[in-house]
């Protein structure tokens, strides 16, 4: 009886038998909505209710079940008082207790000198054993059904194991056998089951329980699978053919003669790796990740000069207004001696002089432009973009990379920025559509930020410290505790920070906090940067990558609550400059392990990449920085930690396969992860 065609399971679930509109109503709160997503909803546990135990042998607070002759029906006419079976078999008796139930159901199912099987949870009351409403009560010929190990599901709220039942076992017992998407000689050399038989396994066994099993680690397979497919796909779309880029570095080597420092291995390897792309006749769509203060933004200056010179024009943007703006002065500074033509444009520029920045990008009269997301709109045209720089991008994701690689034409390189290390797995699932470069040392000159630890009890003593840093005229930044999600309560610990702090040192600090809009933030950043106060007391991030020089002291309370990467991301804040920087971190007593562990690898090491993989070792890839806003939704089974082996083997058999997702073999898997849209989306 195939009641389940391969169609169904991407169907609703309001197809299944016994589904109504209540039912369907309550599993889509539950996440399930489509018949496959009972599938890959998996038993957390199970219930052992295979066993038939003698009355003697109960073991009270355990679900059992029982096969017992029913002897008496007791209906009280009292009302709130159970109504009680009194059941027996050769070795004692047992009292079924109901409390709601009708007489005329219960008689129906209780027919008195019959043998019943009864399963539920066992409990002692009145000297005699009772089993409250149980889970299950049937005829002997039906026995096979209850006395089974039963799958437990994570529905705990309006759905008993009976109905859920009744549902999955539709769909699983009944589960049609799918073409395999991988060969034979695959599954075989790693362990894997058929999809079908795998499926099975996860809900009948307990392999859905250990994340290392073999029936688990296929899915995970799958799941990663259907993931780099997209990013496949994503790539192949924008590494298309371009016309290559003729140049001569001669503005760019004098800029590297000009700078007041040498460029690193890393750096000079980078702009290397980058103008091979700009010469080839394939589009470059890459991304440079490197540490905070590694020295990203000069490497992309030089490969805009080098754009420039073989006469195509450049866009760079920036996630604020403010780092944008230090772009902009950086890139005027540098390209001072040249005929090189720039602009800033942001949405807040004037409505004139907008006018005169879209009408010179499309004559080709501007050779670079700076800026916001403005950049992003429609009405912006150029003449011949020939590259597009995007710093500090962790906030896109792989459907606005593609948009911006449209939006800049078919001869437009592609290159982006980001300064938060990742680990591997990681950086495979985040980015794997693009090429990678790595800045892996920092400027040597630049010097080691000190970090201390101290207890919050000892926050007197900072003062004094503090008032030191003011006097030498640096600048500090205070960053409060981060309260669990709530901008509310964050905002009112910064809040009573900055009071403090502020009668203190007078007229000297400011405060910026997650409930001020982008201008209103931008306008404190401007003070602090502008000297105009020192100390800045602060929630959580403000942006990343602006450059203050002039600031060598963060000080970081509940430090134990950030993530090892975010609190290397607020460190680097600081030391920027020639002056030593110093980091404090404040802690509440009584630190968890993993808390001390944390705040002895940020002593001890400011190599991002090794804090990022102790991070997600030490918190689970969950709390990666950039992994949220991302808008890549987290898997839901891999774990870049755990099944590492996995995703090494998806990232080689994506690459051999050389695969194409429009061929059908995948169009199921890719349905299965919700991945069908998003490649949709990407092949137009
Ligand atoms: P990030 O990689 O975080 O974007 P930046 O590009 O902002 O880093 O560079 C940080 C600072 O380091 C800047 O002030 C820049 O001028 C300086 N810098 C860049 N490269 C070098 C180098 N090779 N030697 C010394 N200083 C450098
Ligand atoms: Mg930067």
């Amino acid at each position: 009886m195939n009641l389940l065609k391969k169609d169904i399971i991407f169907s609703d679930v309001s197809k299944l038998k016994g589904v109504g509109k209540q039912l369907s109503k309550y599993l889509k709160n539950r996440k399930i909505e489509k018949v496959k997503d009972i599938l890959l909803n998996l038993p957390y546990s199970e219930t052992d209710r295979s066993k038939v135990v003698n009355l003697n042998k109960l073991e009270v607070g355990k679900i059992q079940t029982i096969r017992v002759l029913v002897k008496k029906l007791n209906f009280p006419r009292i009302r709130n008082l159970p109504n009680k079976i009194i059941c027996e078999d050769k070795t004692g008796k047992i009292e079924i207790t109901y409390f709601n139930s009708r007489e005329g159901y219960l008689r129906k199912i209780f027919p008195i000198d019959r043998w019943v099987i009864i399963s539920g949870k066992i409990t002692y009351f009145n000297k005699k054993y009772q089993i409250t409403n149980p889970d299950y009560v049937t005829t002997l010929d039906k026995e096979k059904y209850v006395k089974q190990i039963i799958p437990k599901y994570s529905l705990t709220k309006g759905i008993n194991e009976k109905k859920y039942r009744l549902i999955s076992e539709q769909v699983i017992n009944d589960l049609p056998e799918v073409q395999d998407w991988y060969e034979k000689d695959f599954l075989k050399k790693n362990n894997f089951l058929s999809w079908r038989k795998n499926i099975i396994t996860l809900h009948k066994t307990k392999d859905s329980q250990d994340n290392l099993s073999k029936s688990y680690k296929r899915l995970v397979f799958d799941e990663i699978c259907a993931n780099f497919l997209v990013l496949s796909e994503n790539r192949k779309k924008i590494k298309k053919r371009k016309i290559n880029k003729s140049f001569k570095s001669i503005t760019s080597n004098e800029i590297i003669e000009n700078l007041p420092f040498e460029l690193t291995k890393g750096q000079k390897s980078v702009l290397n790796e980058i103008n091979i792309d700009l010469k080839s006749d394939t589009r470059m769509f890459r991304v440079i990740q490197g540490d905070v203060g590694s020295g990203k933004t000069i490497v992309s200056f030089l490969a805009i000069a080098n754009v420039i010179e073989s006469k195509y024009q450049c866009a760079l943007m920036a996630p604020t207004e403010i780092l944008a703006k230090q772009h902009f002065d950086l890139a005027k500074k540098i390209f001072m001696n040249t005929k090189i033509k720039i602009e800033f444009l942001t949405g807040k520029t004037d409505t004139k002089r907008k006018k005169n920045i879209i009408n010179s990008l499309k004559k080709g009269t501007l050779d670079i432009i700076i800026g916001t997301h403005a950049l992003f709109q429609k009405k912006i045209e150029f003449k011949n973009l020939g590259l597009a720089v995007v710093d500090e991008q962790h906030k896109f994701g792989v459907k606005q990379r593609s948009e911006l690689a449209n939006k800049g034409g078919n001869n437009c390189d592609v290159l982006l920025m980001s300064a938060t290390p990742i680990p591997r797995t990681m950086m495979m699932s985040l980015y794997g559509d693009m090429d990678i470069s790595k800045i892996m040392e920092k400027p040597s000159k630049r010097k080691k930020i000190v970090t201390l630890s101290k207890p919050e009890k000892k926050i007197n003593e900072l003062w004094s410290f503090i008032n030191k840093q003011l006097i030498l005229n640096n600048q500090v930044f205070w960053v409060c505790p981060l309260i669990k999600e709530s901008s509310f309560l964050d905002y009112s610990s910064a809040k009573k920070k900055f009071d403090i702090i502020n009668r203190k040192f007078p007229n000297k600090v400011g405060l910026i906090h997650g409930s001020l809009n982008k201008i209103e933030k931008e306008k404190v950043l401007n003070k602090f940067l502008k000297k105009e106060i020192f100390i800045l007391v602060s929630t959580t991030v403000i942006e990343v990558g602006i450059d203050f020089p002039n600031a060598n002291l963060i000080i970081i309370e509940n430090a134990n609550k950030f993530g090892l990467a975010q609190l290397h991301q607020l460190r680097g804040r600081v030391g920027r400059g020639e002056k030593q920087g110093i980091c404090i971190l404040l802690y509440k007593e009584g630190l968890s392990k993993n808390a001390i562990k944390r705040i002895k690898t940020l002593k001890k090491s400011d190599d991002g990449f090794y804090i990022a993989e102790e991070d997600m070792r030490l918190r689970g890839f969950g709390d990666i920085i950039g992994y949220q806003q991302s808008g890549i939704k987290n898997f839901k089974f891999a774990d870049p930690v755990v099944h590492e082996d996995l995703f090494l083997l998806a990232e080689e058999y994506i690459k051999k396969e050389n695969i194409d997702v429009n061929e059908n073999k995948y169009a199921f898997l890719l349905k299965l992860f919700d991945k069908a849209e998003i490649i949709n989306q990407n092949i137009d």
